[in-house]
């Protein structure tokens, strides 16, 4: 299988697509062509655990780069918690993925990457750099930690993450390195930048970006559409996936599996105050936009890197993009009220970006209810992807909600332990330095 640049200036393997990142002409990679699975895999799916369908969709991505040995004790180890499809009411599952170390969605994805860079790492020290708002910077720490060879840079904004972001970036020692920045996210991400592209770091140093755009976060992002498919299957209904989005990779993902043959009835793409894929949807006009601050804030993305993959999968037709997808756009109040329902009325707390994915499933049912008014009452389940357990968002949660959210000790452990963070102001030239006497 080849991996193609989506500005097509570059074609390579997927090793080096993953060791790379994004390609030099500024595009993501993606794969040649989307690979199909046979009657038999999906027949048999609802036999199949997460670990099994997770090595066979990834083997048709990797093909012959990784033997089944060593693949199948790396989707082992990525895959070693639950990803249930809980029922919240008849017609409503939400799949958590929130059972991973850092309790949010991106462990699946960052802790697959890790395991493929250090696979696929030629033997030059391997740095991983990864600026950070908060959330993504722990699940990458956390996918990378104890990974032999490969020294990771966590960069962040000193004193905007909450506490416990903090320290879920610090607290890890060994091979994780937390710079702490006296600047913004922005300035991190200028930084992260800067030291990619560094001429005499590069030839000191394999030097990597862990950001949304590897191609070996989006593969294990499609595992769990299966998975949920595998324990839904039985409900003989046709089903319907809400994500809530920021950089459409987990979407992104979605699309691959329904490619690969999964019967997937629809996609919502579910987003905050953040909605330039809603308005493209609408109006055929892509618009990027600064980005919004929301109580759900790994979605507040102005310009979502992966629209670039979806374009590419749809040539760039707005017409194809509406077959697959709905997308819809949602306030903060809105997110609140869908909170406090969906505890009164089923017992169930959601995490602010759980509660747009739902939010995303009822409109959906709107639509779909008086288009179908009088044909052969046809039915779904919606699925919405539980990107983050509830105590991630514990101020959020709290607030909105007026209960005490209980600290699972996956979380609380990180309380417990000393920070180690270097402080550096925003200027290039001493954090390079400072790279420089890595090893
Ligand atoms: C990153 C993130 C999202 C958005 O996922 P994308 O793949 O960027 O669309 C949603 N929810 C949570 C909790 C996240 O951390």
């Amino acid at each position: 299988m080849k991996y193609i640049s989506t500005r097509k200036q570059e074609e390579t393997n997927i090793k080096t697509a993953i060791l790379k990142g994004l390609a030099d002409d500024g595009g993501l990679f993606m794969p040649e062509y989307i690979p199909q699975l046979d009657a038999e895999f999906f027949e048999n799916l609802p036999n199949l655990s997460l670990q099994e369908i997770g090595f066979k969709v990834a083997k048709e991505f990797l093909g012959e780069s990784i033997s089944d040995e060593n693949l199948k004790e790396i989707i082992d180890e990525v895959l070693n918690f639950e990803i249930p499809a809980v029922k919240i009411s008849d017609h409503t599952y939400s799949l958590e993925l929130f059972h991973g170390p850092t309790m949010a969605f991106k462990d699946v994805g960052a802790r697959f990457m890790a395991r493929m860079m250090a696979y696929f790492s030629d033997g030059k020290p391997m740095k991983v750099i990864a600026a950070t708002s908060g959330d993504t910077g722990s699940a990458v720490a956390s996918g990378f930690f104890n990974v032999q060879g490969i020294e990771v840079y966590i960069l962040y904004p000193k004193g905007k993450v909450s506490p416990l972001q903090e320290k879920q970036l610090t607290t890890w020692g060994g091979n994780i390195k937390a710079l702490e920045i006296d600047g913004t996210f922005d300035d991190c991400q200028a930084l992260a930048k800067q030291i990619l592209s560094d001429e005499e770091l590069n030839q000191k140093f394999t030097l990597t970006s862990a950001n949304s755009i590897n191609i070996a976060r989006l593969i294990p992002q499609s595992f769990y559409y299966f998975g949920a498919f595998a324990q839904l299957q039985k409900l003989g209904k046709q089903i319907v996936f809400s994500v809530p989005s920021g950089n459409f990779g987990n979407l992104t993902a979605g699309l691959f599996a329904k490619k690969m043959g999964l019967p997937i009835h629809r996609f919502i793409a579910s987003t905050n105050a953040n909605d330039v894929v809603p308005n493209y949807l609408d109006t055929g006009n892509y618009e990027a936009k600064p980005s919004k601050q929301t109580i759900s804030n790994a979605m507040d993305v102005g310009n979502p890197s992966n629209f670039e993959r979806m374009k590419s999968l749809f040539n760039d037709d707005v017409s194809e993009f509406k077959k697959e997808i709905a997308s819809y756009s949602f306030s903060d109040e809105d997110t609140k009220e869908t909170m406090i329902k969906v505890k009164n009325d089923f017992d169930y707390i959601l995490d602010p970006h759980g509660a747009v994915a739902y939010l995303g499933l009822e409109t959906f049912k709107k639509s779909f209810d008086s288009a179908q008014d009088d044909k052969d009452n046809e039915d779904f389940v919606g699925v919405l992807l539980e990107t983050a357990h509830p105590a991630k968002f514990v101020e959020v949660v709290e607030e909105v909600l007026k209960v005490k959210i209980e600290i699972p000790e996956k979380l609380e452990a990180f309380n417990k332990k000393e920070k180690q963070s270097v402080e550096f102001p925003a200027d290039f030239e001493l954090v390079k330095n400072y790279l420089m006497d890595e090893n």
